[in-house]
């Protein structure tokens, strides 16, 4: 009797706890009211196809004013070429004359393949772990409406800012954004802006810790040349256009391992190296069936993608294309495709300073950890984004998205990388497709604490800084 009562208190406490447990799972899977209209808002935004090359650019824009209405925030519709909006919000601070705070993000995303996705890119579904999936959804329409929801979060608390907050949603970053960031960042109403910091786009973190970003790879895009005497395929002479290809490939080869054994031995992160790639090879004389094969050709060229952080020396790295690895001596010419500058305008690194010199960064790094959040070291980031066109004014940006616990699940069908072919490393290989719900309301507190802190932030004489009173 006694072992059976025992057996049903047993029972009746595994129930109990079951029932416990049942509920614990339930509340964490369907969020309250006001986190399911936030989540529903976020669905809306990725259920627009902003997708290269056709991005259906006025839809976003008008999604994203009516909540701007909703909000009473200012609303501009910049359109620096047309049919490219950029809409600029405006909360205004109570010191105008205050530099204000720019939060930035880009409305485009890259194509995708749809008969490769589980779930439509453009469906926004959420499976049963609260996964949202959608092109975009990492990068970076989750930064964008987080931003607007965290504005959101503090209107509602009663806040005011002393600095105004600019909100930036701009198109054809995918593409370069020429169109978008670079000509808004040129412009006299950006200077009218009197921006004082910009956030904008980090990576996921597969870990517990948040990635930030103070500066970014620039791409050099170049092509070297060998010429030499065409000759019959079966003669052995020196100085054919491929032998002296073949050399520069050689050297090049060398400096990518050397670079790459850097991030293998865990000396550098991958930011923090030049990589090279080869990315084209063009040589030989076509013939009707593929090539001339007892030919040598009198030119062979080859191209390659470099990215240099703005720590490396360029200059040294331009004496190394000139002396080895497109020597005139080898009959040899080069040229870039594409050269972005590690400096800005005043002749300074384009790096955003990480340390006390920078009061941004320590209210960024304080924001933060008050929100219950984590940062793992600062670091370069390993492709371009929008940042360096504000980095090249001069101005501190931080390249930030509040993804912990995400995995930055890499997809390289070569059909993704067609875009007028100037799709990014970032958003082929990292964009990938899904956020957690939890991580992305999570990620809206962070904001909510970072605006807070930059907003009221007041600089007392020169580089001493002291958070002014709520
Ligand atoms: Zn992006």
């Amino acid at each position: 009797m006694e072992f059976n009562c025992l057996k049903f208190m047993c029972l009746l406490q595994l129930l109990s706890s079951l029932i416990l447990v049942l509920a614990s799972s339930i509340e964490a899977s369907v969020p309250s009211t006001a986190s399911a209209e936030i989540i529903s808002r976020f669905q809306h935004y990725l259920q627009i196809n902003t997708a290269q090359p056709n991005p259906h650019y006025y839809e976003a824009v008008d999604f994203l004013i009516s909540q701007a209405k909703s909000l009473s925030l200012e609303s501009h519709t910049l359109e620096f070429v047309q049919g490219k909006p950029l809409l600029l919000l405006k909360w205004p601070g109570s010191t105008p004359d205050l530099p204000s705070i720019l939060l930035y993000s880009h409305t485009d995303v890259v194509p995708s393949e749809h008969h490769k996705w589980v779930y439509p890119p453009f469906s926004a579904h959420i499976d049963d772990d609260g996964n949202i999936y959608a092109r975009g959804s990492q990068d970076m329409k989750c930064v964008g409406m987080q931003y607007v929801e965290a504005v959101r979060r503090l209107k509602a608390s009663g806040f005011q800012p002393l600095r105004s907050i600019y909100l930036a949603f701009a198109p054809d970053e995918e593409i370069g954004g020429e169109d978008g960031a670079q000509k808004f960042a040129q412009s006299e109403i950006f200077d009218q802006l009197n921006v004082g910091v910009v956030l904008d786009e980090g990576l996921a973190s597969p870990g517990e810790n948040y990635s930030a970003f103070y500066a970014e790879r620039s791409p050099w895009w170049l092509t070297i040349k060998a010429t030499g005497a065409p000759g019959h395929g079966a003669k052995l002479y020196d100085n054919t256009a491929m032998e002296n290809l073949l050399k520069s490939i050689e050297s090049i080869r060398r400096f990518r391992a050397s670079q790459f054994d850097m991030i293998k031995g865990g000396l550098m992160a991958e930011g923090e190296v030049v990589s090279v790639n080869m990315v084209f090879l063009k040589a030989g004389t076509p013939s009707p069936t593929g090539f001339v094969m007892n030919l040598q050709p009198s030119e062979a060229e080859a191209g390659f993608d470099i990215r240099v952080p703005p720590t490396a020396d360029p200059e040294s790295l331009e004496k190394r294309i000139a002396e080895e690895w497109a020597p005139a001596s080898r009959n040899m010419t080069f040229s870039f495709m594409h050269q972005v500058t590690v400096y800005d305008k005043s002749g300074n690194r384009l790096i955003t300073k990480t340390d006390s010199s920078n009061p941004w960064w320590t209210l960024f790094e304080d924001a933060i950890q008050k929100a219950g959040g984590k940062l793992g070291k600062p670091e370069i980031f390993p492709a371009a984004t929008d940042s360096h066109h504000f980095r090249k004014r001069g101005l501190p940006a931080i390249g930030f998205s509040p993804m912990a616990n995400t995995p930055i699940l890499l997809h390289d069908h070569n059909e993704d990388l067609q875009c007028n072919g100037q799709l990014r490393l970032t958003d082929i290989n990292f964009d990938l497709l899904f956020l957690n719900q939890d991580e992305y309301l999570k990620g809206i507190e962070i904001y909510e604490s970072i605006i807070k802190a930059f907003a009221t932030y007041v600089e007392n004489g020169g580089n001493k800084e002291s958070k002014a009173e709520l």
